[in-house]
């Protein structure tokens, strides 16, 4: 699991053969290089500077790169975003096949710098959104931008058991609206005591004909109606008391050991999936010092637009959104930063030229 106070330095993905830290083919940039040094002292500068390479990072990229900003994409050492360590993706719209989450990630990031987006593989330490041009540093470069798009997501958070790293996008999942569709008239599980773990069992019991509804409490912390509801579902079985020890199966989920909150013993449910619906937490460690955040603490935008707190900094995606968290809903958000940092940027220049103009009059 991630702690979103330290720079993430290694990848949840080890191990996985996954293309995405490959230049797409045909790239001019290789993704480590850093890429030119345009100012004093070595930093690089750019009209746009967007953190984070998910769908909603990239989508800016592809729109601020078509609109002439050359943007830059500080994409994070592990690229790509929560699709990364998703298998199937089968509601992402222009794929009626279907795609793979990394597969639809490096086409993402090909049509990124298919239009000149320059994109480095790391992770941003530091900022200082303190007046512009904006500074980030990542990998001891210092980036320097007019505007900035924060698009760094959100991840779920996971029991840490490595029976569930292992069998993750192999029955264990963290996403019933993405996989779902996956375990037609099969048994699961959903691990979590809150709203989103009460959600995501009902919303199961569409495909599933049995799901177990696991929690830690004897009470959940969800809201009293859904509560009533799971309860009353014909298919779901509640489990209160119980901790997941460990999920059984080789190349597929095959069951669940729970163990006993309040007395000795165990027990094993057969079962082809698990979900874990015990929270996200939202990436925006770097930037708690200057964006402000909402009571959950995912970043807060103005909401009629993408802007944040700051002038000039916009945010998009799964950092600022708990309710959708969706590829194509972030894909969506940021394209709306990318507009907004556009029309923001113009509108500075249209402020600024004639006050260069006045100024540089004055001094002859
Ligand atoms: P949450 O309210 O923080 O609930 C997380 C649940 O997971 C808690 O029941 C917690 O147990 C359990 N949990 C945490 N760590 C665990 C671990 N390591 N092992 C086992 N269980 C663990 O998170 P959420 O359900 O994602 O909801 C987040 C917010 O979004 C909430 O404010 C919620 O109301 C809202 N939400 C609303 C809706 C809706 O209105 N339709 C839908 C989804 C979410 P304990 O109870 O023991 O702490």
């Amino acid at each position: 699991m991630n702690d979103d106070t330290t720079p993430k330095t290694k990848s949840p993905l080890a191990g996985l053969n996954l293309n995405f830290l490959a230049p797409a083919e045909g790239s001019q940039t290789a993704s480590m290089a850093p890429v030119a040094a345009t100012t004093a002292g070595g930093a690089v500068s750019a009209r746009v500077v967007i953190v984070g390479s998910g769908p909603a990072g990239l989508t800016a990229a592809i729109y601020a790169a078509r609109a002439n900003l050359e943007p830059i994409v500080i994409g994070g050492v592990v690229g790509g975003g929560q699709l990364m360590i998703t298998s199937e993706v089968e509601n992402y719209p222009g794929f009626p096949e279907g795609i793979q989450g990394p597969e639809l990630m490096g086409l993402f990031r090909k049509q990124a710098e298919r239009f000149g987006a320059r994109i480095v593989d790391a992770d941003v330490d530091r900022v200082n959104l303190g007046g512009r041009p904006f500074r980030l540093w990542a990998a001891g470069i210092e980036y320097r931008a007019e505007a900035v798009i924060v698009a760094t997501g959100a991840e779920a958070i996971w029991l840490g058991l490595e029976s569930e790293t292992r069998l993750r996008g192999r029955g264990v999942s963290a996403c019933a609206t993405c996989d779902g569709f996956f375990f037609r008239d099969k048994t699961i599980a959903v691990v979590g005591g809150g709203d989103s773990a009460l959600e995501e069992a009902l919303f199961l019991t569409r495909f599933a004909s049995k799901v177990h509804l696991i929690h830690r409490r004897d009470a959940f912390r969800g809201s009293k109606i859904m509560q009533a509801r799971a309860a009353s579902h014909p298919k779901v079985e509640l489990h209160l008391n119980r901790t997941v020890e460990e999920i059984l199966g080789g190349e597929h989920v095959e069951a669940i050991r729970l163990g006993k909150t309040n007395e000795p013993g165990e027990e094993t449910l057969p079962l082809d999936g698990v979900f874990v619906a015990i929270g996200h937490r939202p990436n925006v460690a770097v930037f708690r010092d200057w964006l402000e955040t909402d009571e959950r603490g995912y970043l807060r935008i103005d909401g009629a637009t993408t802007a944040s707190n700051i002038d000039g900094v916009f945010v998009s995606g799964d950092v600022d959104d708990h309710r959708y968290r969706q590829a194509v809903t972030a894909a969506g958000e940021g394209c709306r930063a990318a507009i907004d940092a556009e029309r923001w940027l113009e509108a500075q220049e249209a402020y600024e030229a004639p006050r260069a103009a006045a100024g540089a009059a004055t001094a002859h």
